[in-house]
């Protein structure tokens, strides 16, 4: 009998690039408030800034533009020119507009395991932002579910697979991040998949790697099927 009923998958980082597009934009930031503060400050200012606006914002394109431009108000001391604060209202709907960039396989990948098993995507942020990605990378008709949520806690999932009348147990969570992919299924019993991306978000770095039976890493996606078939063997 399968080990496994339900593979689920993380979006950003996971099945396309998503933090490298914040780091450039960041990186553009740094440049435009250069005259201001070095580099570390607005690194700094921005991660405290976004930190404190989660709460009213969530995740997402735009809370993150938004908080740009306070950073930039208040790291320039309210001298920022219009033309600035401009530049980096633009650079927001840049990112909103960007195409989107699969990572190499994954269409084949998740044609594979659907076959064989029930996939759900779950994904955090900002709903239309999360909806627009999920449309322009074709890859709905895989996922017999797909869930756009506010946060990744051990509630939320546990919530979500109650709704889907899904057991945690017999479920493998795939994703590049610890706190938000890997841990809370761990705690609810099930598997949690790493697959490292090159660069991690503030929100999403962790320290010690869990130490536990049912954790596992892989260094892309395109392993994932291999490793299930090992899982399933085991
Ligand atoms: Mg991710």
């Amino acid at each position: 009998m399968s080990k496994f009923d339900v593979l689920a998958f993380d979006a950003d980082d996971t099945l396309w690039h998503c933090e490298s597009l914040f780091q450039d934009t960041q990186a553009r930031l740094i440049e435009i408030l250069d005259q201001y503060a070095d580099h570390e400050s607005v690194t700094a200012r921005l991660h405290d800034t976004e930190e404190s606006n989660i709460r009213l914002f969530g995740f997402g394109i735009k809370g993150f533009t938004l908080s740009m431009i306070e950073t930039a108000i208040e790291i320039s001391d309210r001298k920022i020119s219009a033309e600035d604060i401009h530049e980096i209202t633009m650079m927001g709907k840049a990112m909103l507009d960007s195409p989107l960039e699969l990572f190499e396989g994954v269409d084949e990948v998740l044609e594979e395991l659907a076959s064989r098993y029930s996939l759900f995507l779950i994904t955090k942020g900002d709903n239309m932002d999360q909806y627009n990605k999920i449309e322009k990378s074709d890859l709905a008709h895989h996922f017999n579910e797909i869930d756009v949520v506010l946060k990744k806690d051990v509630p939320t999932y546990h919530d979500l697979f109650a709704e889907h009348k899904t057991d945690p147990h017999r479920t493998l969570m795939t994703g590049n991040s610890i706190p938000s992919d890997v841990l809370p299924i761990l705690e609810l019993g099930g598997w949690g998949v790493h697959v490292p991306y090159y660069v991690v978000a503030s929100f999403e770095k962790h320290g010690n790697d869990p130490k536990h039976s049912r954790f596992r890493r892989i260094d892309r996606l395109s392993r994932l099927p291999e490793l299930i078939r090992q899982l399933e063997d085991g």
